[in-house]
């Protein structure tokens, strides 16, 4: 999970340097903004028409401020735009227009399309610094929201003691993987674990202890399997995993490299070691073999219900 909470460079405050980049097909003009826009923490690349900046946005990805000619050859700064402002990686970027005083109508067209900003020409260096300025404030602004946004739906897929991921998160990815291995026939494998005994880690020890417990468990089972299977705490002490494009032989496999690493794992406090033990009930779903989620998961449900029926810290299949 992402704990970055920074905002990018855009005064010198952080080591990361910040990209301008400068499109004119006039030299001059490029001379004079690069000199310009000698900002602390900024740096400035030049491309001389629409074409060349497009190729620079593609080859240095997350440059966040464009400021533009409109007049130009090969592709000209509206065009140039309306592309940025098309594609889903360019499409935050901030766009100033350098357009010429009398031109109203490319400035409103501009504007239209997605620019965020104009200066004209010929432009008082002042404001074109403090227009810069301000387009980088809100870049920064939207980074920070970006990330708090990125934050808050990690949080909200979270179990918030254990890390896994929750239950309403596991019934999103369950339907999702389901429904592509019915689809395209795939194996889609499901274990249902249960820590055993656990009630008596809480009864005994306390709640604290208990939750230590979990955590204990999810970290091993998060270790154990691959970051393309979905290790999710169902409930109070159960933990379902699913594991795509695996049939059951290795679903088994895992489910039982999971049993023995808690098992041989134990909780040790101060003055007592708790030995750990998990049931686990595997299932594979092939594409036809279960009418349902329901029925698929059911049947691990019950191969769990086996396995504590036999004696516990064991894994049973369907
Ligand atoms: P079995 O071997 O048959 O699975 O028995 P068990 O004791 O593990 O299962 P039981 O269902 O009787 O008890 C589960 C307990 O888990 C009851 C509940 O208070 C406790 N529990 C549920 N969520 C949490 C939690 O977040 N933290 C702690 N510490 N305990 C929890
Ligand atoms: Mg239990
Ligand atoms: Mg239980």
């Amino acid at each position: 999970m992402t704990d970055q909470l920074e905002a990018p460079a855009i005064d010198g405050s952080s080591n990361e340097t910040t990209q301008i980049l400068i499109v004119d097909d006039d030299a001059h003009i490029r001379k004079a903004l690069t000199i310009l826009l000698k900002i602390p923490g900024c740096e400035t690349l030049e491309a001389e028409d629409g074409l060349e900046a497009l190729q620079i946005m593609e080859s240095r990805p997350g440059i966040p401020l464009v400021i533009s000619d409109i007049m130009m050859p090969n592709i000209d700064g509206l065009e140039l735009c309306r592309r940025l402002k098309s594609d889903d990686t360019t499409r935050d970027v901030y766009f100033i227009m350098l357009t010429a005083k009398e031109g109203v109508k490319e400035r409103v067209q501009g504007l239209e399309i997605g620019a965020d900003d104009y200066v004209q020409k010929p432009f008082d260096s002042h404001e074109l610094r403090a227009r810069v300025k301000a387009g980088l404030r809100i870049v920064g602004l939207q980074d920070e929201l970006k990330t708090k946004n990125r934050i808050l739906h990690q949080l909200s897929i979270t179990d918030g003691l254990t890390g896994a991921y929750n239950h309403s998160y596991f019934q999103r990815a369950f339907e999702k993987e389901f429904e592509r291995a019915r689809r395209y026939g795939r194996d889609l494998s499901l274990l249902v674990c249960d820590i055993d005994n656990f009630k008596g880690f809480n009864d005994t020890y306390g709640h604290g202890t208990g939750d230590e417990v979990l955590t204990n468990v999810a970290r091993i089972v998060r270790s154990i399997t691959r970051d393309s299977d979905i290790v999710a705490r169902y409930g109070g002490e159960e933990f379902a995993v699913l594991i795509p494009e695996t049939p059951l032989e290795t679903a088994y496999q895992v489910a039982d490299k999971i049993r023995r690493a808690i098992a041989e794992s134990p909780l040790v406090l101060e003055d007592s070691r708790l030995d750990i033990t998990i049931s686990i009930g595997a299932a594979c779903f092939s594409g036809t073999n279960f009418g349902s989620r329901t029925t698929f998961f059911n049947s691990a449900d019950s191969a769990l219900y086996k396995a504590k029926h036999e004696g516990k810290n064991r894994v049973v299949c369907v």
